[in-house]
């Protein structure tokens, strides 16, 4: 998974690029690069944290009105500086890309690429496959003259040829800046503004809370195979692009996106709350008195809330989490990530100690966390533990950006509930029923491919069946 932005100003872009960027930290820590125009290209990527890579010196040279910018959480490719968004391409006209989701047809475009374009892939990332195409089908149109139709058609003939999730923003130099999503528009893109002295400086973000901290407002959230052009006279071209079903992933909900973030007109905070407050019928229907709720840090917090109102019982905060725990300052010695919980979390004795507990996580994936927190917790004297998922069980491996791993490495897709339970070391273990889910999300067609193993895209079990080996060939 990865965050993205691109703005279009009347003065230097690079502030809200680094700003927007730190707005969605929480979507990729893994590397992190802009791309401005001024020129030429001006370029800096880096692995880890944007606040690490970013230093007084880049911020002066990428100079430009106009760019690009990238978060990302690895979930194809391997963890290089050379597989870094963004990428850019110097035909036609040079056009600079980043992107957000995950392509599946991987070889089919590998070949595409060399057999119908002539073009060889220079990483292994999946974006070279989409700036690729674009670039092959733009240099075909009558470069001389462009029109915004021929960026239009060849978005859609992109569109048409790579399947998966892929949520796209580029910069063409000297043309404009260019945004679309996938015909099922499984990742959030959101299109916002800020008008200052009656000129309007255009962006495109993953997640509205972006905009919230660089004072744009939201205008609306792309559609499935939605296509928007902003031009050097920053007149705004829309397309409805080659739109499919709409699938806009559930998971971004659940987990993924930051909780202050409105995506498709909801609130996500609000979406966990509902999430909790309806786990308190299955918590009733089993009889379970549960003294106090507490939240697994941070993403299970609204469901928490939500299930201790619904319930009429106390939510405290039970475990404390050390936020300032880089990723790369963890040893990758086996110990050592087994000792990484410790390090982050640390439970609150008081509030649990001698107590039945309801611990209300996001979701379970593994079961590795939850198995470590349930022991800290009954270390710390709890007397009964609850552990509560506000997802369904995730039995499915996601194939569109989210590192969801492979199907044996899914504790739901390899034991029953009540062999998780005793696995995690639970008194009682609740999941969120699909059904339940599906009433939140009645009036949105989402993807629960992880939930219910339905994916929207074409060929999916062959394409699943691909990335699953490439995934267990890197973690070897
Ligand atoms: P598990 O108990 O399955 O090992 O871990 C569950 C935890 O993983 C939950 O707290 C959830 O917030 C977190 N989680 C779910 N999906 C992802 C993901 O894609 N990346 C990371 N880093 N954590 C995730
Ligand atoms: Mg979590």
């Amino acid at each position: 998974m990865c965050g993205i932005v691109g703005f279009k100003g009347h003065k230097k872009v690079i502030y809200e690029l680094l700003m927007g960027l730190t707005a969605l930290q929480h979507r990729g820590q893994d590397a992190a690069g802009i791309v401005t125009f001024k020129n030429k290209f001006h370029t800096k990527k880096g692995l880890g944290l944007v606040n690490n890579i970013f230093k007084p010196k880049h911020l002066k040279r990428l100079d430009g009105k106009i760019g690009v910018g990238h978060v990302r959480y690895t979930t194809h490719g391997s963890n290089e500086a050379v597989n870094a968004q963004p990428i850019s391409a110097s035909y036609p006209f040079g056009i600079t890309m980043v992107h957000n989701g995950n392509v599946t047809n991987l070889d089919q475009m590998q070949e595409t690429l060399y057999k119908e374009y002539h073009t060889l892939p220079e990483t292994s990332n999946d974006l070279e496959l989409i700036l690729y195409t674009f670039a092959s089908e733009l240099k075909k149109k009558d470069l001389a003259n462009v029109q915004v139709e021929d960026i239009f058609e060849s978005v859609i003939h992109t569109q048409k040829k790579v399947k998966g999730a892929y949520s796209v923003i580029a910069a063409i130099a000297n043309h404009g800046l260019l945004a679309f999503c996938d015909p099922h528009g499984i990742r959030p893109l959101i299109f916002g503004k800020r008008t200052v002295n009656e000129k309007t400086t255009y962006g495109f973000a993953s997640e509205s809370t972006c905009f919230d901290h660089i004072g744009f407002e939201r205008i609306c959230d792309m559609k499935p195979g939605e296509i928007i052009f902003i031009d050097n006279d920053f007149k705004i071209h829309k397309s409805r692009g080659h739109e499919s079903k709409a699938n806009f992933c559930v998971f971004e909900y659940i987990y993924f996106a930051r909780d202050d973030s409105i995506i498709h007109n909801k609130l996500v905070a609000n979406q966990r709350v509902k999430m909790g407050k309806l786990l308190a019928g299955k918590v009733n229907t089993l009889g379970l008195k549960p003294d106090v709720v507490i939240d697994v840090p941070s993403s299970g917090y609204f469901a928490a809330s939500g299930l201790a109102e619904a319930l009429d019982i106390p939510y405290r905060r039970g475990l404390m989490k050390n936020n300032h725990i880089g990723r790369s300052f963890i040893s990758p010695s086996q110990k050592e990530r087994e000792d990484i919980i410790k390090r982050k979390l640390n439970p609150i004795r008081e509030v649990v100690d001698g107590k039945k507990v309801a611990i209300v996580d996001d979701s379970i994936v593994r079961g590795t966390t939850s198995k470590r927190i349930v022991k800290m917790i009954r270390d710390a004297g709890a007397k009964e533990i609850y552990f509560i998922s506000a997802a369904p069980p995730i039995a499915h491996p996601c194939m569109y950006g989210i590192d969801m791993s492979v199907s044996t490495e899914l504790i739901a897709a390899q034991k029953s509930n009540s062999e998780i339970c005793s696995y995690i070391g639970a008194d009682a273990l609740i999941y969120q029923s699909i059904d339940d889910l599906k009433v939140l999300f009645k009036d949105q067609a989402t993807c629960m491919a992880c939930l219910d193993g339905k994916y929207p895209t074409k060929k999916a079990k062959k394409a699943l069946k691909s990335i699953e080996k490439e995934r267990i060939k890197n973690k070897v």
